[in-house]
């Protein structure tokens, strides 16, 4: 769904200082924290079902639920009610007897929900209905599913126990593995107003004309998931954590008012029994069209609105290898709808939407188009788009469902709009259409981890954007954008690895901190090929799955080279924030004439010494016949590893590499002019915020040139705390900016820069080194006598 948050901002404006530094200057934290340490045990161990590479593993299974439902949709007593049968697969090697379902209507009601309240506190100001909903918890609102009857195939009552949001059917006998079950269940619901009740399916009322807009969504009993990783899926649907649910093949009717156009997930069936000849000719238009077709015209849905018909239609869709079924209903709406091909299978899609003439100006410009870019955009990142149709529907809101979702964007009553809405609604339905792939497709746990499915379909709406247009206001995605929430105190952050319900800031949390991480590695750690391919295997190997976030983690690893546990530990199982700071800069220039000679011993080597102790591994590796021969004349090196690597040979390890100094020497005079332009900067550098990052810094020089230059967030492997570098300029520095694209979602940029470049405090001494001067030392990675000796 689309997360709208204006309390969060609110709550800056009360915390508005934080100096998230203080916790690590008052409590100094031991150097090494294991930033980069091996997530290890936070992860479940490898198995057949899912392997160490973040592959499905070789005895992976899921099960599977075929669904066919007929439903009746009565307009004036705003009822729904369904008949459906269910087909259930167990591949999995366990034994069931009992079935879990969700009847996720309760959560409308009084009596039947979950009960997980929140704290709530006095209102400042309340109407007459605030106060008279208080006291409708008292007693039941008469919503809620009705259970009219659960039975298997031949008619005969099946046992069943509901507990609030859930079912348990009990089975007659054990569900083994390989077998599969049939069993039939009538109910009934009062479909709630959405607008008023909130929720994700219900009505909403247009009083103008008089009509409803329906959106049937979570609307039968749908299986639980049953997994390798937690058995049974059954925590209690609250409203805010999604939905865990199995792939399938669904055919569906629905018996609905005859003046009422439907959508849903899946293929029509009947069009030639529902359209009329006109509306019938556009459809078959459509589905070679390159602009969108109105297969039901403005003209049609006003004429439509003004009357309600007695008669009733039925239509029919059937969805293969889809998680869940949606569907709208109303005689309010337009229908338009074009062809897509995608190119990666060629596959040939409608790209529709239905909308009220509410939102006509902006939908029929905008909506379909849009479902095509991004179709497309993410067939390019992810998979190819699987399915035959992608739509988009104006309800107002912002929800997904497999081939179908709900968005908002209408227009003022004159037709005219704000720029601010309009990309809202791009962005909107970006979005929702996007969650086709995930979680509908890469099918996550949502009820468990909001970040897996909207996270990362976050990251993937923002690449669209950027696709759609270079200067879309993204809200999310872009590091700078995450900075005002990662300042928070940490009382009000959890880590993204944090269960859907617990989660305090949702929006920040499970949707943009993910995206954003998801950019920083793509942008700054990994590189554009090495994440693209590695996010792409992700949604290879995940696509009509279930995955967990190990498997993202460790695929995204195992494809790419890049150890990126260091990242996941800190990004997604941590609230730290990023606040690198440059400290200090020690600027040297070099004294030429002082030390020519070449200084002896730099390297001390620790002359090998006896051990007192003899222990268990000396004693057998003396007593291993293969390990060569201990004399006397080598007493003073009994030392096995130091014999065993040089033989029987005595060697003086500091005359060893004294020789190698001898590769600097005294600087030629001829190279003297050129290194006297020479000034080596030391730059201390702080992590503040506790979060490692690479260190990017941008060298602005006197003459106006510019160099960049990136370290790995491995320079901090073995501080965590603090780092220094140094570079050697010929040219005279005139400043240092620190992160200066705001790539590292840095909360504090005030101490990200350097602009002073006093007089030299100190001279430092040149030799040459025989393989070539750098004059960018530390980045090079060779041995440098100029750090060598400046370093105690
Ligand atoms: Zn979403």
């Amino acid at each position: 769904m689309i997360h709208f948050k204006f309390s969060f901002y609110f709550l800056l404006l009360l915390f508005p200082a934080v100096v998230f530094s203080q916790d690590v200057q008052n409590n100094p934290k031991s150097n090494h924290g294991n930033k980069f340490e091996q997530l290890g045990t936070i992860l479940p161990t490898p198995n057949i079902y899912r392997a160490a590479s973040g592959a499905p593993g070789q005895g992976y299974w899921q099960n599977r639920a075929d669904y066919e439902i007929s439903a009746y949709l009565d307009e004036d007593k705003r009822n729904l009610k369904g008949s459906e049968t269910i087909t259930y697969h167990n591949n999995s090697p366990d034994n069931l007897d009992y079935l879990w379902l969700q009847l996720d209507e309760n959560e409308q009601s009084t009596t039947k929900n979950a009960g997980f309240d929140d704290s709530s506190f006095l209102p400042r100001t309340a109407t007459s209905d605030d106060l008279k909903s208080t006291e409708l918890p008292m007693k039941n609102n008469g919503y809620g599913v009705n259970l009219e009857k659960v039975t298997d195939a031949s008619g005969k009552a099946l046992p069943f126990v509901v507990n609030k949001t859930m079912m348990r059917i009990d089975l007659p006998k054990v569900l083994k593995k390989g077998e599969k079950i049939t069993f039939k269940i009538d109910w009934n619901y009062n479909i709630p107003d959405r607008m008023k009740m909130g929720g994700r399916g219900g009505y909403e009322f247009f009083p103008e004309d008089g009509n409803d807009l329906y959106t049937l969504t979570q609307w039968y009993p749908r299986m639980c998931v049953y997994s390798d990783f937690r058995g049974w899926q059954h925590n209690q649907f609250t409203g805010r954590g999604e939905f865990a649910l199995v792939f399938g093949d669904f055919k569906v009717s629905m018996n609905v008012p005859a003046d009422h156009i439907v959508a849903s997930t899946g293929a029509g069936k009947n069009f030639e029994q529902v359209l009329n000849s006109a509306q019938l000719a556009r459809w078959k238009q459509a589905q070679t069209a390159d602009e969108p077709i109105e297969i039901v015209t403005l003209e049609e849905a006003k004429k439509a609105e003004k009357s309600k018909s007695k008669e009733r239609k039925i239509w029919k869709f059937e969805a293969e290898n889809v998680r869940d079924f949606a569907w709208t209903s109303s005689r309010k709406f337009i229908w338009d709808g074009m062809k897509v091909i995608i190119p990666e299978n060629n596959n040939h899609v409608m790209a529709m939407s239905l909308y009220p003439k509410e939102a006509y100006n902006l939908y029929r410009k905008f909506s379909t188009k849009v479902i095509a870019h991004t179709i497309l955009t993410y067939s390019e990142f992810t998979i190819p788009y699987p399915y035959p149709v992608a739509q988009s529907i104006e309800a107002a809101n912002g929800m997904e469902y497999p081939m179908i979702c709900f968005n908002f964007g209408r227009t003022e009553k004159d037709g005219t709009y704000s720029e601010g809405i309009k990309n809202g609604m791009i962005g909107v339905i970006i979005h929702e259409v996007g969650h086709n792939f995930f979680p509908m497709i890469i099918n996550s746990d949502e009820r468990q981890w909001s970040w897996m499915d909207e996270g990362l379909n976050t990251f993937v709406e923002y690449l669209t954007e950027e696709k759609w247009d270079n200067k879309f206001p993204s809200r999310r995605g872009p590091a700078h954008t995450i900075v005002d929430y990662m300042k928070l105190p940490k009382n009000q952050l959890e880590p993204i690895m944090t269960n859907s319900e617990n989660i305090n800031q949702f929006g920040p949390n499970a949707y943009s901190k993910p995206a954003t991480g998801l950019n920083i590695l793509r942008e700054t750690i990994m590189g554009r090929e090495l994440f693209d391919k590695a996010f792409k295997t992700y949604s290879r190997r995940w696509a009509f799955k279930h995955p967990e976030p190990a498997d993202f983690f460790r695929t995204m690893n195992d494809a790419s080279a890049e150890n990126l546990d260091w990242f996941w530990r800190g990004w997604f199982y941590g609230t730290d924030a990023v606040d690198l700071s440059i400290d200090k800069v020690t600027v040297a220039t070099p004294n030429l004439e002082a030390v020519p000679k070449i200084r002896e011993n730099i390297y001390t080597v620790d002359a090998p010494s006896q051990n007192s102790f003899e222990d268990i591994s000396k004693i057998r590796n003396r007593e291993d016949k293969t390990i060569a021969f201990y004399t006397d004349k080598d007493k003073d090196l009994q030392d096995f590893y130091w014999r065993y690597n040089r033989g029987q040979e005595k060697v003086d390890r500091t005359k060893e590499y004294n020789s190698k100094s001898e590769n600097f020497e005294k600087v030629p005079q001829k190279e003297k002019a050129a290194l006297e332009k020479i000034t080596a900067y030391q730059i201390d550098f702080s992590n503040k915020g506790g979060l490692v990052m690479p260190i990017i810094l941008e060298f602005t020089f006197e003459d106006g040139s510019k160099l960049t230059d990136k370290s790995s967030a491995q320079i901090w492997r073995k501080d965590e705390q603090k780092v220094s570098k140094t570079y050697y300029f010929a040219k005279k520095l005139k400043s240092i900016q620190l992160d200066p694209m705001r790539e590292t979602a840095d909360i504090d940029t005030s101490n990200n820069f350097w602009g002073e470049i006093p007089a030299p405090s100190s001279k430092f001494e040149v030799f040459k080194q025989k393989q070539g001067a750098s004059t960018r030392g530390a980045a090079s990675g060779k041995v440098n006598p100029m750090q060598a000796a400046g370093k105690k």
